[in-house]
């Protein structure tokens, strides 16, 4: 295979990769992204172990690729397919783990030997400028490595270990360590660059893998999905940063689509959220709201009715607004929901979706699950789109979302101040269905379920939704 065909080849993929990310922007256009993005990588990694066999023979070396290649692949298919969809953040803080250390081990290989990487002829020095490519590429994959594995212990919340808990894990000079340790490297980086010396890049890679647990500590589980996106920024980052060593203009490519994708799409969950993109980056200022104001919810009177009352309600609206949350994604109601609306529907309601960006746990979390459903994709709308409808809507009904709807975001002071919220609450009713009156994601007690126009349906948003569908007429 020659040099060219392989520079096309990697072009068709980066182009590839490009329509993936186009196509991921919208449901409607999802599936067509995901296919482009399994063409590319297809092409991607063929064309790869073709250079290997044209650089370096088909020998051991091409042996141990292919059964990376069919190992990593099968384990991640497998993964992918089994995952419930809840767990996803912790899946992909683990994946992400995966690509920090491969980014470490290429870097580590690629000192040792430089000539196998054809980075220089054998013997001779490593080029300053790749010098410095590698060591950020090894140090910005070290921080990945362990700073995803503290997200995914913590994502996961199945573990004893106080470093996996959620609650952040904060003392005094934290910031300041977390200083010294980056002009550490920093300084330890200069080294390399001067002498090339091995222990110098060791340094790198060993303060790189403590400044990625000392980063991620004190931030709280609730920030947890946002710092998830970031390390997937710094993971492409890194790939991108080996790239220029090797050469190698997919890594280049690929890297910066990573790295600029999911900076973005950290900047637009923090902005959902309310917290500050910088804070986020830089570690353990966003965790102090959520967890303070853990267990907030207050013992109140409020109204409450039967799946049967709240059918009754709907059947007699003409405008009814559903909005999902992440207990409907527990309950796993999507199904029962489209069917509610159908028979809604049949009856002459008009039934939208309002989806928030942040609904559940990951971004697009709503979308999926009724995509899921086969709900169509024209009664689904944004935020932007729907709030200014509730105002007219006869009734809102909210199935296992809670943060997402509260008006404390309005009031200033409050933990979630300036988070845009669906404005249920303007609706004529409110129905509101969840197992208690327990908090949601950010720990605060939500006004809305208080309000005399709100009517509370307790229980299991799958059984609940069930009975109303039975229960409409
Ligand atoms: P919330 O976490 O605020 O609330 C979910 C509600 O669902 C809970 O109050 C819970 O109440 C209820 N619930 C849980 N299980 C069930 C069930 N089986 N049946 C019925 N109800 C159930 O969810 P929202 O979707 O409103 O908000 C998402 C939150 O997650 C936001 O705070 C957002 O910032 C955060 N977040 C979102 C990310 C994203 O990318 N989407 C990433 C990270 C965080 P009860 O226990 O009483 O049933």
């Amino acid at each position: 295979m020659s040099l060219n065909l392989v520079t096309l080849l990697y072009l068709i993929a980066s182009v590839c990769f490009i329509q993936a990310l186009k196509g991921l922007s919208h449901p409607t256009t999802s599936i067509r992204g995901n296919l482009f993005g399994m063409v590319g990588m297809t092409i991607a990694a063929l064309t790869t172990a073709a250079l290997i066999v044209k650089l370096a023979g088909s020998g051991l070396g091409l042996v141990w690729v292919l059964l990376g290649l069919v190992v990593g692949g099968s384990y991640g298919a497998w993964r992918a397919k089994t995952v419930e969809m809840t767990k996803m953040p912790e899946l992909v803080a683990f994946f992400h783990s995966m690509i920090g250390l491969a980014a470490v081990f290429i870097a580590i290989a690629a000192v040792a030997e430089p000539w196998a990487f054809a980075i220089v002829e054998k013997g001779g020095p490593i080029p300053g400028g790749n010098r410095i490519e590698l060591a950020l590429g090894a140090f910005i994959g070290a921080v990945t490595f362990s700073g995803s594995v503290i997200a995914f212990g913590k994502l996961s919340g199945t573990y004893k270990f106080r470093l996996f808990k959620g609650a952040p894990v904060v003392f005094p000079g934290q910031h300041w360590l977390n200083l010294g340790l980056g002009l550490a490297a920093l300084f330890f980086l200069f080294g390399f660059w001067h002498s090339q010396s091995p222990i110098d890049f060791a340094l790198i890679c060993a303060l790189g893998f403590i400044l990625g647990v000392t980063i991620i500590i004190p931030i709280g589980g609730a920030d947890m999905p946002v710092v998830v996106s970031m390390l997937n920024s710094y993971s492409g980052w890194a790939a991108a940063g080996i790239g220029f060593s090797l050469n190698n203009p997919m890594l280049i490519i690929a890297g910066s689509l990573v790295g600029s994708s999911g900076a973005i799409l950290s900047y637009i969950m923090c902005k959902a959220m309310n917290r500050s993109f910088f804070n986020v980056i830089l570690g353990g200022f966003g965790g102090e709201a959520a967890a303070g104001a853990a267990g907030a919810a207050e013992q109140r009177p409020v109204k409450s009715g039967s799946a049967d009352d709240a059918a009754f309600v709907l059947g007699n609206a003409e405008t009814v607004i559903i909005v999902p949350g992440y207990g409907l994604a527990v309950a796993r109601a999507q199904h029962a929901v489209k069917e509610l609306a159908q028979k809604l529907i049949a009856k002459g309601v008009t039934v939208k979706y309002a989806i928030h960006p942040v609904a559940g746990r990951m971004p697009g979390h709503m979308n999926v699950l009724l995509a899921e459903a086969e709900v169509p994709y024209d009664q689904v709308h944004e935020m932007e789109d729907i709030n200014g409808e509730f105002q007219q809507a006869d009734v809102a009904i909210i199935l296992g979302a809670n943060d997402v709807v509260n008006p404390a975001a309005l009031t200033k002071g409050s933990p979630i101040y300036g988070m845009p919220i669906l404005e249920a609450y303007k609706a004529r009713t409110v129905i509101v269905n969840k197992r208690s009156m327990a908090a949601g994601y950010a720990g605060l007690d939500n006004e809305l379920f208080y309000m005399d126009k709100t009517m509370m349906v307790f229980g299991d948003a799958k059984k609940v939704v069930e009975a109303m569908v039975k229960a409409v007429e």
